[in-house]
């Protein structure tokens, strides 16, 4: 059988549409026989999806998307094959947490002054207990029909610099990675092309990350183009990172991203899940 990895994507304990059960679910249909659910800031759809994960022999990778600030920017940080009991992890995430909570005050005051009222409460009912992102935000607005899709709510209210945007700052980079690390999880700088830095800030943000214990890239993602993934591999090889791979599967009803739906990751480079302490716990 080929084995098929995909070791990013979000369930509803964040931004995804799919519980954690009909997110393995639909991972296990597309193919994939190792995945890790990766939701932003938090740890709760993991419990539901080993269920799942158990009832169908699919491997699931306890995972998280950890947001750090790094030089008044946010980095995604992945942590593979983490602890969910580990103390300091909990600690962390229940700071981002609240920084979450803080920051959706802040855009809907934003947004407020735009005569866009009772989003906050709005978007807190939707994502109940579950953690609050921006994304939340984005739908209600398309929902309302204040903008006119996912992306122009971005562009109009939610992007960095638009009206409604709010500067965060969330955990360190370092915290976050020792977070990840201390909890026996191995630390993946996730969509290295997604910040839209320069090439030399891209690599003083992976000198930095791998100066604080960082040890892998995501080289393949659900949207990478051949060239996309030829950059990260080059990055991956400069910084002697580990490759990883992942959909980054947010709603089915993304006709561009699919669980599994990967280009081959490029050969030359170690996959962070052939490294231990990740590889020891995959049989
Ligand atoms: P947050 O972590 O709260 O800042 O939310 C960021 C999330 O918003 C990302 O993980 C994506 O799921 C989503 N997102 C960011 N930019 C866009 C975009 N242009 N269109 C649709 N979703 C986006
Ligand atoms: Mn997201
Ligand atoms: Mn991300
Ligand atoms: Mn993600």
């Amino acid at each position: 059988m080929t084995e098929i990895y995909d070791l990013h994507c979000h369930s509803t304990a964040s931004d995804g549409a799919l519980s954690p059960s009909q997110l393995v679910q639909r991972a296990s249909e597309h193919g994939v026989t190792t995945l890790a659910l990766t939701d932003h800031d938090t740890l709760k759809g993991l419990s539901e999806a080993q269920i799942m994960a158990d009832a169908l022999g699919i491997q699931l990778i306890p995972g998280i998307e950890l947001s750090a600030s790094w030089e008044k920017k946010c980095l995604h940080i992945v942590g593979l094959g983490i602890d969910p009991q580990h103390p300091a992890l909990i600690d962390g995430i229940k700071q981002q947490q609240q920084i979450r909570i803080d920051r959706a005050t802040k855009i809907a005051e934003k947004l407020a002054k735009k005569r866009i009222e009772g989003v906050f409460e709005a978007v807190c009912a939707t994502a109940g207990s579950d953690m609050v992102t921006r994304l939340h935000f984005a739908q209600y607005l398309l929902q309302q029909e204040y903008v006119t899709s996912l992306q122009d709510a971005f562009d109009k209210y939610l992007g960095q610099g638009k009206s409604a945007y709010v500067s965060t700052r969330w955990a360190t980079l370092e915290q976050t990675v020792s977070w990840i690390t201390a909890s026996g999880g191995i630390a993946v700088l996730a969509h290295p092309l997604r910040y839209k830095l320069t090439s030399s800030w891209l690599k003083r943000a992976l000198t930095a990350f791998k100066q604080v214990g960082g040890r892998g890239i995501e080289v393949v993602t659900g949207q990478s183009s051949i060239d996309d993934i030829q950059r990260s591999l080059q990055l991956a090889k400069r910084f002697d990172l580990l490759a990883s791979q992942g959909s980054d599967f947010h709603n089915p009803d993304n006709p561009w991203v699919e669980l599994g739906r990967l280009a081959p990751m490029p050969a030359g480079i170690k996959s962070v899940w052939k490294a231990d302490p990740l590889a020891a716990t995959l049989n």
